[in-house]
């Protein structure tokens, strides 16, 4: 259906693997606007094919060039609307298109966004992790001590933790997790919205063990990690039987150091827990 719509920029939220996800609003605009501003016109293609919609498409990234830029603008100064998309999910969400709505915030351009599917809330519903706050972190750094720092500073946070990460990074940085957060409740939640949907729910440590034991998965990943107050919930549940288990073949004192490092429990308090639970009971 043709309709008029106000000129300006619309951040129009698209499908995260299935495209039946697309609203019936995003699809009124997509067909209406002057041209879309998409990533990859090769994707954002078979999006618009699915829904017969002809809109022109022009490319549009992070790195695209002042003329790119310029074009979308002087088309919103004409009164045109532009929508941009992402490849999938919603724009600007570790996506392109927050310099181009600062842009136009400054230009006093107006801006509307169309809600739809984001992987982060998708995953973070589907996790069982407390959803009541969090943090999402987007990507952490690819680079190791970077991505350990990043880690190091989120250790006290008391809410859920939301991360993007690609699944030949993983079991890496599920590692500097357990080194940097300590043992927590965590969720892998993979191609979500898609036929292969799933979701691997356990301790940090029990994923990692997964993980490493089988090739990298495949697709995409969302990985969701309880706050530290989830953290202090659970080694409160299992600590006993951490130490435990690992008494069995440490010394008191090499469980105290190995169970505090994973645990973030200070080793004084792990030792006199560990103390106790060593003496024969009469
Ligand atoms: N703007 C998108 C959004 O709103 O979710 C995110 C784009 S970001 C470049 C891509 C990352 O999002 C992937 O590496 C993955 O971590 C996550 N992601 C996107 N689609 C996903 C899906 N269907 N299942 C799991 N994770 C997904």
């Amino acid at each position: 259906m043709t309709i008029e719509l106000r000129g300006g920029l619309y951040i129009v939220s698209t499908p995260i693997g299935n495209l039946k996800d697309l609203s019936a609003r995003a699809i009124e605009i997509l067909e209406n606007v002057f041209f879309i501003a998409c990533e990859d016109t090769r994707v954002t293609g078979k999006l618009l094919f699915r829904y017969n919609i002809k809109t022109p498409m022009k490319a549009y990234h992070e790195h695209s060039t002042k003329r790119v830029k310029d074009k979308i603008l002087s088309a919103i100064s004409e009164d045109k609307a532009v929508a941009i998309v992402s490849d999938a999910g919603t724009p600007t969400i570790s996506d392109p298109g927050y310099k181009l709505i600062k842009l136009c915030i400054k230009n006093n351009y107006y801006i509307s966004a169309i809600p739809g599917a984001s992987a982060a809330i998708t995953g973070l519903v589907l996790s069982g992790i407390p959803t009541n706050r969090f943090l999402f972190f987007g990507f952490l750094s690819s680079k190791r001590e970077k991505k350990s720092n990043e880690l190091a500073g989120l250790v006290n946070i008391p809410t859920t933790l939301i991360f993007y990460e690609s699944p030949k990074r993983l079991v890496g940085t599920l590692q500097t997790m357990i080194k940097q957060l300590g043992n927590r409740p965590a969720a892998i939640t993979r191609e979500l919205t898609k036929k292969h949907e799933q979701v691997r729910r356990g301790q940090l440590n029990d994923l990692f063990l997964y993980y490493k034991s089988i090739p990298p998965p495949k697709g995409e990943l969302v990985l969701i990690v309880g706050g530290m107050e989830e953290k202090i919930a659970a080694v409160d549940d299992n600590l006993d039987q951490i130490i435990i288990t690992r008494l069995k073949s440490k010394s008191l004192r090499d469980t105290s150091i190995e169970v505090s490092d994973e645990t973030g429990i200070t080793k004084k308090l792990v030792y006199a827990r560990a103390l106790a639970l060593s003496k024969p009971k009469n």
